[in-house]
Parts: C-alpha cells; structure tokens; sequence
C-alpha cells in the first residue's frame, strides 16, 4: 500500500540545506496499525508529510496504493489525498466559526458532493466518534478531547484508506488520549490503515508495530 524506497529530503534554510530525511525506506501494508516514534526533530513530521503527499522529496522512490507518485503534480496529489488520506493533528485544525457538522462536511465540499450527502455523511462519521449530539457546537464549545474527535470524524468522513495523525494526543490529557487511541483501534478493526506519529512511549503501545527515526534515519522497526 505504501512503499517508500531510499527517501532522502532536504529542507532550505536561508542558504543552508538542513537534512531532514537521509534514506529511508518502509512498506507499509493495508489493515497495519503503526506508530512512528524518535526525538523532536528526528524526521517524524516530514515523513508523515511525504507519506501524505503533502510534501515531495528530494531523491527515492514511493509507491502510494500502487501507483508511483515519485514525481507526481499537485492536482493529482490533491486529488489522492481527498480520496484516500484522512489527516490529523495535534492542534485539530478545525474552523474555529463553524460548528462540528459543516467542519465534517468540508472534504466533502472539495469532492463536490451534493449538500442532503454530505449532510448525512457528516452526521455518520460524528455518529462513529460518539459526537452525533453535538453537530451544532462550535470548537469553543467542545473539550480538547471532543475537538479532536471532531478532526477524526472529518478524516474518516470520505472513507479513506488510511489515516495519518501527527501527534493527535500531543494537546490531550491522558484521559482523553486513551479514549483518542480506543478510536483509532475501533477504525483500525474495521479496515482503516492508521499511521500515527507519536513521542510517547505509552501511545505508541497501542500500535502494532512501531518504527522509531532517529536524526533522519529510520533506525528501529518492531512488531508488539
Ligand atoms: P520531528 O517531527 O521528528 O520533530 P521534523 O520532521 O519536523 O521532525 O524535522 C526534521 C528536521 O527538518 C529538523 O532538523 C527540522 O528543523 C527540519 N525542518 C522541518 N521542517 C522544516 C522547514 N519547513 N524548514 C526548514 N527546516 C525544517
Ligand atoms: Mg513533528
């Protein structure tokens, strides 16, 4: 499902190129559940990046749900990433103006679907996160916990292949990030494929297999 190959990335800083990913190469099958694990500033975002088609790369090859997306353009990545990739992060990245449904509802809005479908959709995919009774609550209105659980119900809303989450319990308490990492199991159980960056120990013990990079090396790959 996903096979990157001698990935090496590099980001520009003033005149300086400052290595981020120096080689790394990981497959990834579809029904895994694996946590990304290292140090701040080890690789771990610009490898959810790359995965995710947000960024590209300077050198390697990826192989994304078969097909080479090595040199692949920004529409085509987009298009992809609205299909296949549900995201997740620390911060939520919700529309602070909007309430929870038409949060929910935005990807669908990108897909073009019409408003009775993607109203139904959203109110599902709240349903799955256990929120269907807050659609009309604004971020402000909800917990941290609840937030983020919004941001997962607009992740799984087009019924993505995978999801990819960016330190998604970094702004939770550990209450809240249990009952975060019980959702990601229930979604893995049904199908979903959950990549998942983490710094800490505990939330990685979720995973079924963790990899830990470590200065823009991939230097550790366990299954638990
Ligand atoms: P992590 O998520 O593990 O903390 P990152 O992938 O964010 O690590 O960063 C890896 C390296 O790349 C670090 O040295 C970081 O400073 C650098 N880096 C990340 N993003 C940028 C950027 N947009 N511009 C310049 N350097 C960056
Ligand atoms: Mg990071």
């Amino acid at each position: 499902m996903i096979d990157l190959r001698d990935i090496q990335k590099s980001y520009r800083f003033g005149d300086t190129r400052v290595p981020a990913l120096k080689g790394v190469t990981l497959r990834v099958e579809a029904g895994e559940f694996l946590a990304v694990t290292g140090v701040s500033g080890s690789g771990k975002s610009t490898l959810m990046n790359v995965l995710g088609l947000l960024e590209g790369f300077d050198s390697g090859t990826y192989h994304c749900f078969g097909q080479d997306v090595s040199s692949i353009g920004d529409d085509d990545a987009a298009n992809i990433r609205n299909r296949r990739i549900g995201f997740v992060f620390q911060l939520f990245n919700l529309i602070p103006r909007i309430n929870a449904l038409r949060n929910v509802e935005l990807p669908m809005m990108y897909a073009g679907l019409a408003a009775p479908v993607r109203r139904e959709r959203a109110l599902f995919a709240l349903d799955i996160v256990g929120l269907a009774a807050r659609a009309d609550h604004k971020p402000s209105q909800m917990s941290g916990g609840q937030q983020q659980r919004v941001a997962i119900a607009r992740a799984i809303v087009n019924n993505p292949d995978i999801i990819i989450a960016d330190e998604p319990t970094g702004s939770l308490d550990s209450e809240n990030s249990q009952g975060i990492m019980g959702l990601f199991q229930r979604l893995n159980a049904q199908g979903k494929t959950i990549i998942l960056v983490t710094h800490e120990e505990d939330i990685a013990a979720h995973a079924q297999r963790v990899i830990r990079m470590h200065d823009g090396f991939l230097v550790e790959d366990h299954w638990q």
